[in-house]
């Protein structure tokens, strides 16, 4: 080996779920949610003038970072906005995980952190979730270099109330928490309002889940003035025009459609009721979810063989081939039609196998 191949910087990616495009596909792997984006969004993308792509976007997304301000009662100056919030949350792995104590996440958790970890060679430890995959409020007072929980967490779709989150930021106050809220708008409590408390806190959200927007790449983290500086200063050593034009404007005209956005969220969650108390009649155990997703575990089916058949039918679901969540199938909660076809499917299984 030569030594530039030798030099070569060897990570282990993150696997995101598999994007196929078949027309009749239900398609239940990658937590997306089923409706489309507000109606506001389909006119303003009629509006635009593609003269708009001749010039480099404002790279502080002013804009977007005050609606967001106002959206959340905070200061401008306490918004970081970025591609997804996937990119603001490496920004904060590179900007504040700069020490060399191990900083702590869950053994069961989004497995992009621990590609962060190491692609910035941050030293981490995992920390194991109980049985119930319930987090160990006592494996985080030791201490580290920070600290990053999400909540709900994925892909166990648990949420834990504010009052928890609060100790183990309130024990940990010599590093900076995260708490990562991609799902926290379908049910659970964010700990927004702890910033007012702890200038140590970070809270991460995106447009991607509760917002339908995937496809338009916005995130964005809240956190004081002190946390936000430090985050912009790490972005403009890097990449300053991050966000295009389009993102910057619909992402700030969608805060305020906030009627369409609670509609929604509303029908997510009555779906993810139903399709709970049916899978459980059909033999499945799964925690109370407060996410768009169930994480479900057959108590006779094997998930790997389940996952293969539902595949074959065009019902696209999660499977990871983890330890400890090897049995389990993390499946995003679509219509109510798909999840019709999806509960049919389980019905005729339950009869063949
Ligand atoms: C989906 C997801 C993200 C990232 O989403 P973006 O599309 O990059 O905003 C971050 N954290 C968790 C836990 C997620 O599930």
């Amino acid at each position: 080996m030569r030594l530039w191949e030798k030099n070569i910087r060897s990570v282990e990616p993150y696997v995101p779920g598999e994007q196929p495009n078949f027309p009749d596909m239900i398609k239940l792997n990658t937590n997306e949610n089923p409706y489309p984006p507000a109606p506001k969004v389909k006119q303003l993308l009629q509006e635009f003038s593609y003269d708009i792509l001749r010039r480099y976007p404002d790279p502080a997304a002013s804009e977007l970072v005050c609606a967001l301000a106002k959206y959340y009662k905070v200061k401008p100056s306490q918004i970081f906005v970025g591609v997804g919030s996937d990119d603001v949350l490496a920004m904060a792995f590179l900007t504040f995980f700069h020490s060399k104590r191990p900083i702590f996440f869950p053994d069961l958790t989004y497995s992009f952190y621990e590609v962060w970890a190491q692609l910035f060679e941050i030293p981490y430890q995992k920390k194991k979730l109980d049985s119930q995959f319930q987090i160990v409020m006592q494996d985080y007072f030791s201490p580290n270099g920070g600290i990053v929980l999400a909540n709900p967490n994925a892909p166990t779709s648990i949420a834990k109330e504010i009052d928890f989150i609060e100790e183990i930021i309130k024990k940990n106050q010599e590093s900076v928490v995260i708490v990562d809220e991609a799902y926290v708008d379908f049910g659970a409590v964010s700990s927004i309002p702890l910033l007012e408390r702890y200038d140590n806190l970070l809270v991460v959200q995106t447009f991607s889940k509760s917002r339908s927007m995937a496809g338009m790449r916005i995130g964005f983290a809240i956190g004081s003035e002190r946390l936000i500086e430090a985050l912009n200063q790490v972005k403009y050593s890097f990449n300053s025009y991050t966000m295009n034009p389009f993102s910057i404007k619909i992402g700030t005209e969608v805060l305020k459609e906030d009627t369409y956005f609670k509609e929604c969220i509303q029908k997510v969650i009555a779906t993810r009721e139903r399709v709970k108390e049916r899978v459980k009649e059909l033999g499945f155990l799964c925690p109370d979810s407060k996410t768009n997703f169930l994480f479900l575990k057959h108590t006779k089916w094997q998930a790997k063989e389940l996952f293969e058949a539902l595949r074959k039918q065009h019902i696209f679901v999660r499977y990871f081939e983890k330890e400890r969540i090897e049995n389990y199938l993390r499946v995003t909660i679509g219509t109510e039609q798909e999840m019709d076809v999806f509960l049919d499917f389980l019905q005729k299984y339950n009869k063949v196998i």
